[in-house]
Parts: C-alpha cells; sequence; structure tokens
C-alpha cells in the first residue's frame, strides 16, 4: 500500500534531525537538544516505522546505536556487541516488558529482575588477561570502538589488578560525580572558558582527549555493571556476575537489587525518583534486566537492543534553559 507523501516526509524529517543530534551527543560530545526532545523525535519514528513497515530502513537511527568512532585512537572491535537499551517511560511500559519477557519464555518459568541506577556516563568496555588490565574501549558504534586504556589507565577506581588472575572483560560506565562537575565548571568560568553542558559530557569529553593528563586532572569515576562474556564464567544470574565482578576488586554500584516482581520494580523506581537527588552523581533511569542467563539467552535480541532489558527513562526535568543559556564546550 503507498504511504502518505506527508508521512513519508515526516519519516526522512526525523531520521535526518535524529542522525545530527546523535552526531552531536556521541560524537562531539556536545548536545544539540535536551535528552526529552531526542527521546520524543525517537518515539514518533519507531512508531511511524511500526504502523508503516515500508519506511523502514537499514540506516534509520532506530535502528543503530549511537556513536561513531573518532580518529586520532585506534579502533578496537568488540568481540560481543555493547547495544543499546529499548526505553520505558511509564508504568504501564514496564507492564509491558514484564509481559513481552513473559511470552517469550515458558509459562512455568519464574522471573526475577535486577534493578539498577541508570548512571549517565559514558560506556566503556575493560579487558583483563590473566588479571591485568590491557585494555579499555569506549561504546562507539557497538561494533568498533575507540582505544583508550591510556585515559582509563587515570581513573583511580578502576584496577590496573583483580584480585584473581582470570581474563575476562567487564562493562561499566564512567562518570563524573557531581562536585568533580562543578568545580570544574568553575575554573573554566574564571578561566573564561565555555563550560560543560552536564556531567555526562564532561565525562565523555574527558575521556576522548588524546592527552591523558587532562583525563587525569577530571575526577573520573566507574560503575561495572557487567560481565562482557558472563556465560564463559560459570554464573547462573546477573546478581551473581554483580557479586563475582565485586569479589574481583571492581567497583559495583551498591544501590542494586535483585527482585522478584514487577511491583518491586516499580517500587525501586519509585524509590529513586524521589531520592536521584540525594546521589553524589547523575542518573537518568533505572537499568531492569532479567536475572537469570540463561533466560537472558532465550530472550535474545533484536537489531539494537536485549529483549531481556529496558531503561525506564525518569520523566523529563526542564533542562532546555541549562543547555541554551550555557555555552557548550568538550
Ligand atoms: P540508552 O541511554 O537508552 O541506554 C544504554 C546505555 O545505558 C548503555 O550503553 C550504558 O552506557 C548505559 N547504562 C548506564 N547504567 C547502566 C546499567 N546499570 N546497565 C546497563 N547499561 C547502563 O542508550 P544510548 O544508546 O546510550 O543513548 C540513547 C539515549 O541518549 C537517548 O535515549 C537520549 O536520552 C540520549 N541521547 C540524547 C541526544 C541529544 O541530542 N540530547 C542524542 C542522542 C542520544
Amino acid at each position: 500500500m503507498a504511504i502518505d507523501q506527508d508521512i513519508e516526509m515526516r519519516a526522512a524529517e526525523l531520521r535526518e534531525r535524529l542522525h545530527r543530534y546523535n552526531y552531536h551527543y556521541h560524537v562531539l560530545d556536545d548536545p544539540l537538544v535536551p535528552d526529552a526532545n531526542y527521546d520524543e523525535d525517537m518515539r514518533e519514528l519507531i512508531q511511524l516505522e511500526e504502523n508503516h513497515p515500508a519506511l523502514k530502513r537499514e540506516d534509520s537511527p532506530t535502528m543503530r546505536v549511537g556513536g561513531e568512532v573518532l580518529s586520532g585512537f585506534q579502533k578496537v572491535r568488540h568481540e560481543r556487541a555493547m547495544l543499546s537499551l529499548g526505553n520505558a517511560f511509564n508504568e504501564q511500559e514496564l507492564w509491558d516488558f514484564d509481559r513481552r519477557v513473559r511470552q517469550g519464555l515458558s509459562p512455568e518459568d519464574d522471573v526475577t529482575y535486577s534493578c539498577e541506577l541508570k548512571i549517565d556516563g559514558l560506556a566503556v568496555a575493560l579487558t583483563y588477561e590473566e588479571g591485568r588490565l590491557v585494555r579499555g574501549a569506549t561504546r562507539g558504534d557497538g561494533q568498533i570502538g575507540e582505544d583508550i586504556t591510556s585515559n582509563l589507565k587515570t581513573v583511580g577506581s578502576i584496577p590496573l589488578h583483580l584480585n584473581e588472575a582470570v581474563s575476562l572483560e567487564v562493562r561499566g560506565e564512567v562518570f563524573m560525580p557531581e562536585h568533580s562537575f562543578q568545580r570544574l565548571n568553575e575554573a573554566k568560568g574564571e578561566r573564561g572558558e565555555a563550560l560543560f553542558a552536564n556531567p555526562r559530557n564532561a565525562a565523555a569529553g574527558s575521556l576522548r582527549q588524546l592527552d591523558p593528563k587532562i583525563a587525569a586532572a577530571r575526577n573520573l569515576d566507574i560503575f561495572l555493571y557487567a560481565i562482557g562474556d558472563d556465560r564463559g564464567a560459570g554464573l547462573a544470574s546477573h546478581h551473581e556476575a554483580i557479586a563475582y565482578m565485586k569479589k574481583l576488586g571492581l567497583k559495583v554500584n551498591p544501590e542494586n537489587r535483585h527482585v522478584s516482581s514487577m511491583e518491586e520494580v516499580i517500587a525501586y523506581v519509585q524509590h529513586w525518583i524521589e531520592k536521584r537527588k540525594d546521589l553524589r552523581y547523575e542518573i537518568d533511569g533505572i537499568v531492569i534486566k532479567v536475572d537469570s542467563l540463561r533466560q537472558q539467552d532465550e530472550l535474545g535480541f533484536t537489531a539494537k537492543n536485549p529483549r531481556w532489558a529496558i531503561a525506564y527513562k525518569f520523566p523529563a526535568e526542564e533542562k532546555m534553559t541549562t543547555l541554551t543559556d550555557i555555552e557548550l564546550s568538550v
């Protein structure tokens, strides 16, 4: 069936805009619009493509993990793709996720969830060989990232040696704590330099400096949230993977919770909607993961997201003024 020309034009407009937003956010660390505006356009495009499958394109922003690889760094191919997450914006969409999960598993399967804070930073993969840190990379486009080992070695909470001589890849989020961000912007202000828009851009910009001394001076921190190939480590669940990483000496978030129902997930989300301001770092939502690794395997992946996890995004805060009033920089 032919698609209305207006709908085609609208989809093309959204695709072009989202590509542009992605480039500024992921490559330049310099967002053009607040996340809520980006999310709204993305949802509209997803809906249009769902209603009119003929509009789907291989290179649509709905199909791609955001980033691209910057020149100036060595490229690293991820053995397992570093994917994005599907989003939920309200309680109903969390229940929809729960229903999809249960439909994808056998009816007698009991489902439990891991709940984690969604740290607003930059995703990285750390490779340890026989317990020694040998490489750190950005997510990049999900398949290929940038080798930023020298910069990551300056992050005090990333151990250069693990407590056991194991070989594995772990994944986490590097972030800039709120007080470091404020200090950095104050210093920039005093020097008359452009300010960073938010801690995420400051962290991402710091890690993608060619001079590691700059990253070293920025007081970055990390929380690890996954083992790249957790199936290889003899583990049965995500919460066991988190406990194992902790035992190895890796920093994991103390607020992680393993819960037994969607009601408990929603209570966790509610709690953090109210308490997020008390944290010393920024979060932009809650990540909910099916806890059993066997169930994760059964559910699998779409082109862009795991079917066994979802990111609940907090209601938008009025950030427009912050973003437009502040001159952005990397
Ligand atoms: P995402 O933000 O939806 O989620 C995936 C990311 O969450 C992971 O890659 C990881 O970095 C992070 N994460 C944090 N804590 C985690 C945890 N405990 N477990 C697993 N992952 C965790 O996906 P994305 O592809 O990184 O970015 C898309 C989002 O970025 C959009 O929804 C939008 O809000 C924002 N964005 C904004 C603009 C803009 O112009 N403002 C442009 C592009 C993207």
